[in-house]
C-alpha cells in the first residue's frame, strides 16, 4: 500500500470518534484496554458491508463511513443499549487517501455524535468491505431481546418504512430526500434505550418488514397480524408514488420487504402501550412511532396481513443474502 499500513492508520484512524476516560489504551497497541462500567451487561454486535452487496459500487465514501457503523449502532438500539466502543476492520483494494479522508469523515461524524471511541481494528488489501464491531452497556438484566412478545401486545415500528429500497430502485431519479435515507441512516439510539423496561421484545428492521418481523415472531412464538394501510409512509415516498416514478404497489413493497431501513420494531404489553407511558403517548402522537399490528395466538412461520379487512397469510420474505448469491 502507497501511504504505509501503519501511516495510514494513524492519519485517518488514530484519532476519530468520541474521547473517552473508560478508554484506558486506544489505537496503537496490540489490543485495546477498556474499562466496563460496573451494574451493566456489555453488548457486542458485527456488521460487515461488502461492496455490490450492501452498497453500490462507486457510493459515496461518507456514506460508506456513515453506514458502516450506523448498521452497527441500529442492532445497538434493538438491544435497548448505549454504545461505547467500536472497531474497524477495512479491506481495500488500494490506498485512496481522498477516499480514506472521505470515509472517515462520515463514520467519525456519527461516532461523535454518539459517543462513540474508535479503540481498534485492523486494514488490509483486498476488495472494498468494511467490518465494524460496536459494544455497549445496558442495565444489569435489562436488555431487549427478539423473544419476549405476547398475544394482546401491540405491534409498534419507529420512523417510516420503505424509503431506502425506493431509493435504490430508483436510483438517480430518487428524491434527495429518498436518497439520504439509504446513504445516511439514522440509528434509533434513543428511542431504544427508552423501551428498556417497556418494550416486551424489539428488532431493527434491516432486511426488510417482513423478514424481521418472522424473526421476532419466531422468537416471540406468537403469530404477527398486520395491517397495511397503517405502515408508516413518508412524505418522499408518497412523493414518488404521485409523481408516477413507482406504483403504489410497488411503495408497498418498498415498505413491506425492501431492505435498509433501520427503524426499531417492537413490541408493548397492551395495558401499557396507549395511556399509560407518557414518554411513549408523545412518541405516538409525533410520529416517532407508529402501531402498525399486534401479535396473536398462532403459528409464528406465516404473517397475517390485513388489506381493506381481508386476512392473507404472507410469508416473512426477508433479504436473504444467501438465496440471491445461489439465484
Ligand atoms: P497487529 O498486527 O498487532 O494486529 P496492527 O499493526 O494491525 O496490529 O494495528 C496497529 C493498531 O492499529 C492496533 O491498535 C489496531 O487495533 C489499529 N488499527 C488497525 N487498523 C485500524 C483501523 N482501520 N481502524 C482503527 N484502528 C485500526
Ligand atoms: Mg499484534
Amino acid at each position: 500500500m502507497a501511504l504505509g499500513e501503519f501511516a495510514l492508520i494513524d492519519q485517518y484512524f488514530s484519532r476519530i470518534g468520541a474521547r473517552r476516560s473508560d478508554v484506558l489504551l486506544g489505537v496503537g497497541d496490540d489490543g485495546a484496554i477498556l474499562a466496563p462500567p460496573a451494574g451493566m451487561d456489555l453488548v457486542a454486535v458485527a456488521d460487515m458491508l461488502v461492496e455490490g452487496r450492501h452498497f453500490p459500487k462507486g457510493s459515496p465514501a461518507r456514506s460508506i463511513g456513515h453506514r458502516v457503523l450506523a448498521v452497527n449502532l441500529s442492532d445497538i438500539a434493538a438491544m435497548g443499549a448505549t454504545p461505547a466502543w467500536a472497531l474497524l476492520s477495512i479491506s481495500m483494494p488500494a490506498v485512496d487517501e481522498r477516499w480514506l479522508a472521505e470515509f472517515a469523515a462520515g463514520f467519525s461524524a456519527l461516532a461523535e455524535a454518539h459517543g462513540v471511541a474508535l479503540v481498534g481494528g485492523d486494514t488490509t488489501a483486498g476488495p472494498l468491505t468494511l467490518n465494524v464491531q460496536v459494544m455497549g452497556f445496558v442495565p444489569q438484566g435489562a436488555g431487549l431481546r427478539r423473544a419476549g412478545g405476547r398475544p394482546g401486545d401491540w405491534l409498534c415500528v419507529s420512523g417510516t418504512l420503505g424509503d431506502a429500497a425506493a431509493a435504490l430502485v430508483l436510483g438517480d431519479q430518487a428524491s434527495t430526500a429518498l436518497r439520504a435515507r439509504f446513504e445516511f441512516p439514522t440509528p434509533r439510539l434513543a428511542l431504544g434505550q427508552r423501551l428498556q423496561g417497556l418494550a416486551s421484545s424489539c428488532i431493527d428492521v434491516s432486511d426488510g418488514l417482513l423478514g424481521d418481523l418472522g424473526k421476532l415472531a419466531q422468537a416471540s412464538g406468537c403469530r404477527a397480524e398486520l395491517e397495511l394501510s397503517s405502515l408508516p409512509r413518508s412524505a418522499a415516498l408518497r412523493e414518488a408514488v404521485s409523481s408516477g416514478l413507482c406504483t403504489p404497489a410497488q411503495a408497498e413493497q418498498f415498505m413491506l420487504a425492501g431492505g435498509d431501513d433501520y427503524e426499531l420494531l417492537f413490541t408493548l404489553p397492551a395495558d401499557l402501550s396507549g395511556l399509560q407511558s407518557e414518554a411513549l403517548r408523545a412518541a405516538f402522537a409525533s410520529g416517532e412511532i407508529t402501531r402498525i399490528g399486534r401479535l396473536i395466538e398462532g403459528d409464528p412461520s406465516s404473517i397475517d396481513l390485513l388489506v381493506d379487512g381481508q386476512r392473507k397469510a404472507v410469508q416473512p420474505e426477508g433479504y436473504d443474502h444467501f438465496r440471491s448469491i445461489s439465484a
